[in-house]
């Protein structure tokens, strides 16, 4: 069986890889062992939003529904229904996972449940039979690497299967993952630990950004403790000589790669598959894209890597290794996008940061969410706009804003002459513009 192109895994990476290729005509096939959509469809991204979205309702219902005049039944009888909040993220998974299925189909992509394994530069075996291809995509993922240091531990794709939810877990590793989960179970009145297998607690995130997550987290009685000042004795864990009481242990730690089985060579790097600018491998039929080859841990990076390469394939040398988002689905919300303080004085770039509250914002104040800010990192020449912090509870969507200055070359005074609705929160856009 012959292709132009063969993808396996069917994540962020590989799906939207697959969509794009169908689309300019080549013969596409996905293979993936489990399910369509990968980590960030079935366990990361989109149940982990759902199952928050949740929790947040829950806690607005219990600690602020009377503020806004809502009455007729008593706040502290409400009561989480895990296994109702889990059928409801299922439900948005399936649809979605239907989408990529009718997408696939529409552009002529096939697809083979399957494990794959790399024969030789153009040969891939599944359920015992050679597939060949021009180009092999490898879009594997990333998995948290396994917790030698404590008992047994819940993986995050065991998690949404838990029957009920734990009432003290403890939340080992870093990342964004980690305070999403911490804060979930804050939200439901339950008491997380957290044990930071390193700090910054969130990598890559500005020094400004992690202090307001670490403020915010003790504000939610979460505890953070050092993973190098615990002491575990059989199931047991101490810190400080005191012993941390929890029923569950869940592993937010760091990902290592999930590399394919291959009877060829493929060069790693620290672990992940080694790749050029343009996502090649050291063989130059093979490209890896997402998660597996170390560049970033995010969907969008996953997506946007897999179209550059099916661009680079049809012809297009440029690879787009723009700038990236970061955002946490946190209460509230956090994004960021662009350079951070410490890379700026890394880089030698003269700037300037302001910042503006949302405490001042119409819309805010009425939505009951005016905790936060947006916060600009800008060169001191003229005054382009190198990078954007936001705290607010929709800090998720108000980053794209950021993202298109930013693609643009924008100004702070292209951001301050920007007609902004009223009321939005994204006013505060203009109002840190403009002070
Ligand atoms: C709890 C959680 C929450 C997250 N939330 C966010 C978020 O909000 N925003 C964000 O940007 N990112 C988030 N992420 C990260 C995001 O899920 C990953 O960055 C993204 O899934 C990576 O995409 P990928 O295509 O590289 O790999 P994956 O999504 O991991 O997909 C890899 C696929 O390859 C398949 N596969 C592996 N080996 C083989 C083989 N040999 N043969 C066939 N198939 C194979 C797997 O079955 C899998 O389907 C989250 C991650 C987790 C764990």
């Amino acid at each position: 069986m012959n292709y132009d192109l063969i993808v396996i895994g069917s994540g962020p990476a590989g799906y939207v890889a697959a969509i794009r290729a169908g689309q300019t005509g080549l013969k596409t096939l996905v293979i993936d062992k489990k399910y369509i959509g990968g980590m960030c469809l079935n366990w990361g991204c989109i149940p982990t939003k759902s199952i928050l979205e949740s929790a947040k309702l829950f806690k607005r219902m219990k600690t602020g529904a009377a503020e806004f005049g809502i009455e007729g039944f008593k706040p502290e009888e409400l009561q989480f229904n895990w296994l109702q909040a889990v059928k409801r993220s299922t439900g948005i998974v399936q649809k979605l996972s239907r989408g990529i299925e009718y997408l696939w189909k529409k552009n002529g992509v096939e697809f083979l449940s399957a494990e794959a394994k790399l024969l030789s530069p153009n040969e891939v075996e599944a359920n015992k039979l050679i597939y060949t291809a021009k180009n092999i995509l490898i879009a594997t993922g990333s998995k948290p690497a396994k917790l030698s240091e404590l008992p047994k531990a819940i993986e995050l794709e065991e998690f949404l299967s838990l029957a009920e939810l734990p009432e003290k877990p403890i939340l080992y590793g870093r990342g964004a993952i980690i305070v999403e989960y911490a804060q979930f179970f804050a939200m439901l009145g339950k008491t997380p630990t957290i044990i930071a297998s390193d700090l910054p607690l969130v990598p890559k995130l500005d020094a400004y950004l992690e202090a307001f997550i670490i403020k915010k987290l003790k504000k939610d009685k979460v505890k953070v403790i050092p993973a190098s000042g615990i002491m575990v004795k059989g199931d047991s864990i101490y810190f400080e000589d005191k012993q941390i009481e929890h029923d569950a242990i869940i592993n937010c730690s760091l990902r290592e790669a999930v590399l394919p089985a291959s009877e060829i060579d493929l060069e790693l790097a620290e672990g992940y598959l080694a790749t050029d600018e343009f996502y090649r491998t050291n063989i130059a039929s093979i490209f890896a894209m997402g998660d597996v080859n170390g560049k970033s841990y995010l969907a969008h990076a996953a997506s946007a890597q897999g179209l550059s390469v099916i661009n680079f394939i049809q012809g297009s040398q440029e690879a787009d290794e723009s700038v990236y988002p970061i955002n946490i689905y946190s209460d509230p919300e956090m994004a960021q996008i662009g350079f951070t303080e410490a890379e700026l004085k890394t880089k030698g770039i003269e700037y300037q940061s302001r910042e503006f509250s949302l405490n001042a914002n119409g819309k805010a104040l009425a939505e009951g969410t005016a905790e936060g800010f947006i916060r600009l990192l800008f060169e001191t020449k003229y005054h382009q706009v190198l990078g954007v912090q936001i705290v607010a509870a929709n800090a998720t969507d108000l980053i794209a804003e950021a993202g298109i200055l930013l693609e643009l070359e924008g100004t702070v005074y292209d951001l301050a002459k920007t007609v902004h609705a009223h009321p939005t929160i994204a006013e505060v856009f203009m109002d840190v513009a403009s002070i």
